[in-house]
C-alpha cells in the first residue's frame, strides 16, 4: 500500500538540517522566489564575478552552500557521510560548465576517475555522473549531430572524446561503480546519444553499469527508447536510463524560432508530465532489460513510480531502480523515500565558485519558474520551523 502523505512528514524530511540552516533554506527559496530578485542578482553576481569583486564570499555562505557540497571533492565527504546516515546516497557531479580546451577536458577526465577511485571505498557513492560536454567542445558534438564531415585536427579531437568517454566507463566498470551521462541540447544530442549507446553495448553486457539520460520534455524521446531496446535485445546489452524532464526548454524553443524548425518541445507542461509518465512506465513494465535512475522532484511522478514497482513487484531496494533529486532541493522526497526504504541517491554539485555559476543560475531560474515547486519547499519548511516551536 502506498503512502500518499509520505512526502508531508517534514521531520524526516530536514531531520540533518539544523535550525539555522533552516532559517537560511527559508530565506534562500525567499529570494529566488521572487523574480526580479533573481533577474537582479543574476546581471550583478555575473558581473562582479568578471570584475573581480571581492563576492564570492557572499555567494558561498548563500546560494552556494545550499546548493553545492563544495569547491573540491573532499570538501563534499562531510556532506556525504552526513547524508548516508540517513540511507541517500551521492553522485558527485563536477559541476563546471562550458570548458573548451584540451587540458581542461583532461582535467575533468582525471576528476571523474578519482571520483570512480573515491566510489570504490564508499558505500554511499555507488554512482558517478558526467556531462558530454565535459569531456569535449559543443561544437564537435552539434557538427556529428548535423552529420557533417570532421576535418582531420576534428577527427583526433572527436577521437580524444571517444577515449574519455571510454576511459571512465572502462574504470567504472572494472570497480562496478554506475556511470550517469547527463542529456543536454537537443542539437548536439545525437552524437552523445550514440556515443553513449556503443558504451552500453561495450559495458553493459552482463550488468547495467552505463545510462543515458533521456529528457522527456522532448516529444521524441519514448520512440527513442523503443528502438534503442529493441536494438539493445537484439544485440545482447542492458539499456541504462535517467529519466528528467530537461532543463533547456526555453533555449530549445528559442533555438527553433529563431532557426524556423518544428520546436523538439511538448507543446505545455501537460504534455511533459505525460511523456514522463509513459516513459516511466514503459520502463517499469520492462525492468529486466532496462534500468531507470528517476530524476525528479515531481511528488506524482514519485508517487506513480511507487504504485508501478507495486503493480509489477518491483522490491524498494531493487538495484535496477533509483530516485535521484538535487542536493538543496525536495529533501521532503529524498529523506522520506530513503526512510520508507526506496534507493536514493542526491547529485552533489562541486566545483570553484565561478565556475559552478551557470549552475547555480539555473537552479535560481528554474525554482523561480517553477512557482508551485518552490512555493511548495517554502510551505514545507515553515511546517517544520513550526513543528520544532511547539
Ligand atoms: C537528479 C537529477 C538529474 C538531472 N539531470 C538532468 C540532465 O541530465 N539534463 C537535463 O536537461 N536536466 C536534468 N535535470 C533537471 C530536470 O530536467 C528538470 O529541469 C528538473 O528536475 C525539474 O523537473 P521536475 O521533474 O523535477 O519537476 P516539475 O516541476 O514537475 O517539472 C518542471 C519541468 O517541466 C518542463 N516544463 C515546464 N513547463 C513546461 C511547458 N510549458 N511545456 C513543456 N514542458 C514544460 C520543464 O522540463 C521543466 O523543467 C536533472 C534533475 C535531477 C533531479
Amino acid at each position: 500500500m502506498i503512502d500518499y502523505s509520505l512526502f508531508e512528514n517534514t521531520d524526516t524530511a530536514f531531520t540533518l538540517k539544523s535550525d539555522s540552516e533552516l532559517e537560511r533554506a527559508y530565506f534562500l527559496f525567499k529570494m529566488i522566489s521572487s523574480q526580479p530578485l533573481v533577474r537582479i542578482g543574476t546581471a550583478a553576481t555575473n558581473f562582479a564575478l568578471k570584475a573581480n569583486l571581492p563576492v564570492e564570499g557572499l555567494i558561498r555562505s548563500t546560494v552556494f552552500d545550499h546548493f553545492c557540497g563544495g569547491v573540491s571533492e573532499d570538501d563534499c565527504l562531510s556532506v556525504i557521510d552526513k547524508l548516508f546516515t540517513k540511507k541517500v546516497s551521492s553522485v558527485l557531479d563536477y559541476s563546471v560548465e562550458g570548458k573548451e580546451t584540451k587540458d581542461q577536458f583532461d582535467n575533468a577526465l582525471e576528476k571523474i576517475l578519482k571520483i570512480i577511485r573515491f566510489c570504490d571505498e564508499r558505500e554511499a557513492m555507488p554512482i558517478v555522473v558526467f556531462k558530454p560536454t565535459g569531456f569535449g567542445r559543443f561544437y564537435l558534438y552539434q557538427k556529428k549531430t548535423e552529420g557533417l564531415d570532421f576535418t582531420h585536427e576534428e577527427q583526433e579531437e572527436w577521437n580524444r572524446i571517444v577515449a574519455r568517454f571510454n576511459a571512465v566507463c572502462k574504470l567504472a566498470k572494472e570497480k562496478d561503480v554506475e556511470v550517469l551521462i547527463d542529456g543536454e541540447e537537443s542539437w548536439m544530442q545525437v552524437a552523445a546519444d550514440d556515443l553513449v549507446e556503443d558504451m552500453m553495448r561495450m559495458y553493459n553486457t552482463d550488468k547495467t553499469i552505463v545510462y543515458n539520460t533521456l529528457q522527456t520534455y522532448r516529444w521524441d524521446r519514448l520512440d527513442y527508447l523503443k528502438q534503442l531496446h529493441k536494438r539493445a535485445k537484439q544485440d545482447g546489452f542492458k539499456v541504462g536510463m535517467k529519466i528528467v524532464r530537461g532543463a533547456y526548454m526555453e533555449k530549445e524553443r528559442n533555438r527553433a524560432l529563431e532557426k524556423g524548425y518544428e520546436s523538439p518541445i511538448c507543446e505545455n507542461k501537460k504534455a511533459t508530465d505525460d511523456n514522463f509518465n509513459s516513459t516511466l512506465s514503459y520502463i517499469l513494465e520492462h525492468l529486466t532489460d532496462i534500468s531507470v535512475f528517476i530524476g525528479t522532484h515531481n511528488e506524482a511522478s514519485c508517487y506513480l513510480a511507487m504504485e508501478l514497482m507495486e503493480k509489477y513487484n518491483i522490491t524498494k531496494q531493487d538495484h535496477s531502480v533509483w530516485f535521484g533529486q538535487l542536493y538543496g532541493m525536495s529533501d521532503h522526497i529524498s529523506f522520506n523515500l530513503a526512510e520508507a526504504g526506496y534507493n536514493v541517491a542526491k547529485y552533489i554539485p562541486f566545483g570553484p565558485v565561478k565556475d559552478v555559476m551557470p549552475y547555480l543560475i539555473r537552479r535560481a531560474e528554474e525554482n523561480t519558474s517553477v512557482a508551485g515547486q518552490t512555493n511548495r519547499e517554502l510551505g514545507l519548511l515553515k511546517s517544520e520551523k513550526k513543528r520544532r516551536k511547539l
